[in-house]
């Protein structure tokens, strides 16, 4: 019964007995001493003070009418016209039967009759009480979600500061579970089954929290937040959750991601405590099968380091920390390789933290808008090179810009480009666009009209890091394109793996037919560069050539070209 009730919400709640009789102080005391947390007080003063002190975790006070001092009946009427203590229920002592009506009416919630009863009608009185009480406070309609009957998140937060207060500030665990792609779930399997799988899952976290304590809510659409009591190992509890939610599904298409902030440390105020498991569940947000994550400071550290690259963005712009690489493309076909063209790729040279690589930063400006910005700067930037080195060397060598994919939704994309290229005095057939295969995966039609509508400004769009995603064979049927760039993850493996020389081959023979050029990248060795030339790929780009070059340095490379073209000739 004491773990029964210790366990419902994970505290041991307090009881003020107040008597002037130590007698009674102690029947009750005994009474009452293994389920709750027992204070005493002699008389109505003393009884007053303690209720001030614990307003905000004392559960119940059992009263006895005649003390000296200040009688019960005084303190009753104080405490029901004060609008923070009248939540606290008060069971009345009393022998005299014409009191209670008074009692009643200054919001006794029960009485307890002298003699005492046997204990069990007591603990069953006082318990009933307490339940009711806290009922009142809790079951409000709008306090609840409709759909899963857990608490909303406002409510949700409110009650567990109070659960932290009258637990003696016991640490508590914050659990952020969420379902992933629940919003194509929903488009897919209807608005009905996602809400039936918002029932199942509620279902399973109340479960949870009768069994371990503490509270939950839904907090938006698809996550709900769990607060429990601090466990050791909540591994093993997450595990056992997994298990059984999955069981109520009975989807495998239905899949949860849940980040976990479990410590032991009571500092943290509980609003932290769930970002700090966000956190952890955001970390899982590309899997698509059931995982969780438990927040360590190392998430943390990288989160803050994120943040301020972030805020750092707009002054490393205008401080010119930010510079624009040009890796070279060479042409196998011939006896010898010939320079062809460059991609340009963007460089951090960071005041605190040096050189940043944009694997890094591109992908945070990406989940921000930041990169429209970023990226315009780049394409200014490639295309303002183009035009120096024509009137160098009298030549075009194009140049590849990233486009990344968030790019691809602005409705102004191509006439923007062409400004900049016209900007800059050049065509826009020699500023060569790289589109990510990824970003077709993710939404094929529109990125299938806007690569329609910059081909039709006059721009050449390279397919980057083909046959990286599920649907590169797709991609090839619907998406009219000027280069297909071979994932890396291919040539790493072309020289030890035969299947993936073949695939490679395969891929080659493909844009043949399609009659676009094949590029390689991150071809390093030279019987990585032997082997594509064999299966007649066209262009290689790698630090077999060359690393990116700052513009200086590629300046010489295109000067090294001019002479070796001359030489050729004579
Ligand atoms: P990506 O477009 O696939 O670029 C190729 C990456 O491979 C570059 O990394 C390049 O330095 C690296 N690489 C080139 N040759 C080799 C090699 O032989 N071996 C190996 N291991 N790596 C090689 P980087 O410059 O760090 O860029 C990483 C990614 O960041 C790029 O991948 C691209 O997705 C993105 N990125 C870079 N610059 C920009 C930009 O200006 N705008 C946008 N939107 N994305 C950019
Ligand atoms: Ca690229
Ligand atoms: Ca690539």
């Amino acid at each position: 019964m004491q773990e029964l009730l210790e366990r419902k919400n994970g505290l041991h709640r307090s009881i003020l007995i107040v008597d002037d009789d130590p007698v009674t102080r102690e029947i009750l005391g005994a009474m009452l001493g293994d389920l709750y947390k027992i204070g005493y007080a002699q008389n109505g003063i003393e009884a007053m003070d303690l209720i001030k002190r614990d307003a905000h975790t004392l559960s119940l006070v059992i009263l006895d009418l005649h003390m000296p001092k200040l009688d019960g009946f005084s303190l009753l009427k104080t405490l029901h016209a004060d609008n923070e203590l009248r939540r606290i229920p008060v069971i009345v002592l009393t022998s005299e039967k014409w009191s209670e009506v008074q009692c009643l009416q200054n919001g006794a919630a029960d009485f307890i009759t002298k003699p005492f009863d046997a204990p069990q009608i007591i603990r069953a009185r006082v318990e009933h009480s307490i339940e009711l009480a806290e009922d009142k406070v809790i079951i409000h309609e709008t306090e609840r979600d409709s759909l899963t009957g857990l608490f909303n998140k406002e409510f949700f937060f409110e009650f567990a500061k109070k659960i932290v207060r009258m637990n003696g500030h016991k640490a508590m665990d914050a659990i952020v579970i969420d379902i992933n792609r629940f919003r194509i779930i929903n488009e897919l399997y209807g608005r009905a089954y996602g809400d039936l799988l918002l029932k199942k899952i509620g279902g399973c976290v109340h479960q949870a929290v009768q069994e371990y304590g503490g509270l939950a809510c839904r907090s938006d659409s698809n996550s709900f937040f769990v607060y429990i009591p601090h466990e050791n190992d909540i591994s093993q509890l997450i595990e056992q959750f997994i298990k059984t939610t999955q069981g109520v599904i009975g989807d495998d298409k239905i899949s949860m991601r849940i980040g976990i902030y479990s410590d032991d440390d009571d500092s943290l105020d509980i609003q932290m405590r769930f970002d700090r498991a966000k956190l952890a569940c955001r970390k899982l947000h590309n899997t698509y099968s059931t995982c969780y994550n438990l927040y360590n400071s190392e998430l943390h550290d990288k989160e803050l380091f994120h943040e301020k690259l972030i805020n750092d963005m707009d002054k490393a712009l205008e401080e010119k920390q930010f510079q624009v690489y040009y890796q070279p493309k060479y042409n196998i076909r011939g006896n010898v390789p010939v320079l062809s063209s460059a991609e340009a790729l963007i460089r951090w040279f960071h005041p605190d933290y040096g050189m940043i690589s944009p694997g890094v930063f591109i992908p945070l400006f990406e989940n921000n808008g930041l990169i429209h910005k970023l990226d315009r700067f780049v394409w200014d930037q490639a295309a303002g090179q183009i035009r120096k080195w024509k009137d160098s060397f009298g030549i075009t060598v194009p140049v590849s810009v990233n486009v990344s994919r968030v790019d691809m939704f602005e409705p102004k994309l191509g006439e923007e480009l062409t400004e900049i290229a016209a900007n800059n005095g050049i065509s826009t057939a020699e500023l060569l666009l790289e589109i990510t295969e990824s970003a077709y995966t993710d939404n094929s039609q529109q990125i299938s009209d806007a690569v329609s509508l910059l081909r039709s400004f006059g721009f050449k769009i390279e397919m980057d890091d083909f046959g990286s995603g599920y649907s590169s064979l797709n991609m090839l049927t619907t998406l009219t394109f000027d280069a297909l760039k071979l994932d890396m993850a291919f040539v790493r493996n072309i020289c030890t793996d035969n299947r993936a020389a073949r695939l490679v081959g395969i891929i080659i023979e493909i844009a043949r037919l399609l009659e676009v050029p094949v590029i390689a990248e991150g071809v390093e060795k030279k019987e990585q560069m032997e082997l594509l030339k064999t299966l007649a790929c066209d262009i290689i780009q790698g630090y077999y050539f060359s690393k990116p070059l700052p513009s200086d340095e590629f300046y010489e490379l295109i000067e090294k070209q001019q002479k070796e073209n001359e030489y050729a000739h004579n």
